[in-house]
């Protein structure tokens, strides 16, 4: 085992697809661990209702007992927006420059990359790990296409054996899940067992989440 992955995300709150996607990303690339680094005020998106410290707790009762599972929560403790770039470039000196460093994203991300803050360099300090989602397609023309010519892999052992450069489009299984939809569940009253892990719907049980 070598190497380090990163998903981030809201997690607002986490289920077991974000789970399954990080065990799933850290046998493909056989890395010793994964950060789950949760986001603090996305550049992107609206601030989440439920606070960053709910959100984290979850985390942590979700997967604190799972070997190779990490969670990390710089972007929490950092002032002002959390760009996606300053967290790379920060485990990037904390790893050292050999390290393989590899970042999980969603197609849905990968297309709308150009909108991210100094999105050229990212593939400086990590590799892309980009998962397909349903309706999403690897863009073929525009300035992310230009960008991807020279990256895109299909060989696993690429990212393994580097420490960063590379874009790999993964076949991990998606399960038909999101946030969103648990938050609606909840919303209506209806249930998320099996959706998220039971010490998460124990919290969001006894906070009244969502
Ligand atoms: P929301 O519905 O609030 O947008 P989400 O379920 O998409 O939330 P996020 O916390 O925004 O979850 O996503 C974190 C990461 O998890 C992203 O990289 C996203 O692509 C990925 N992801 C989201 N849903 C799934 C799923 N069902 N299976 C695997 N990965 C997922």
């Amino acid at each position: 085992m070598n190497g380090v992955g990163i998903f981030g995300g809201t997690f607002n709150p986490v289920h077991i697809g974000h789970l399954r996607s990080c065990i799933e990303l850290r046998e493909t690339l056989g890395l010793t661990a994964i950060h789950l680094i949760p986001s603090a005020r996305p550049p992107h998106r609206e601030a989440p209702v439920v606070s960053a410290e709910h959100r984290l707790t979850m985390l942590h009762l979700a997967i604190d007992e799972e070997p190779g599972l990490q969670v990390d929560d710089r972007e929490l403790r950092r002032d002002g927006l959390s760009y996606t770039i300053d967290t790379l470039q920060e485990l990037r000196g904390e790893l050292g420059n050999d390290t393989s460093l590899s970042m999980c994203i969603g197609m849905d991300s990968l297309v709308n990359l150009a909108s991210w803050h100094r999105w050229q360099s990212l593939t400086d300090f990590a590799h892309l790990v980009v998962v397909a989602r349903p309706g999403w397609q690897v863009p073929d023309t525009g300035p992310v296409a230009n960008w991807l010519d020279d990256k895109l892999v299909s060989d696993v052992e690429l990212l393994t054996n580097t420490p960063a450069g590379q874009v790999l489009v993964s076949e991990m299984t998606l399960l038909p899940m999101s946030s969103t939809g648990i938050r609606k569940k909840l919303a209506a009253g209806q249930s998320v067992r099996y959706l998220v892990p039971d010490a998460v719907l124990d919290y969001i049980e006894q906070h009244r989440l969502y």
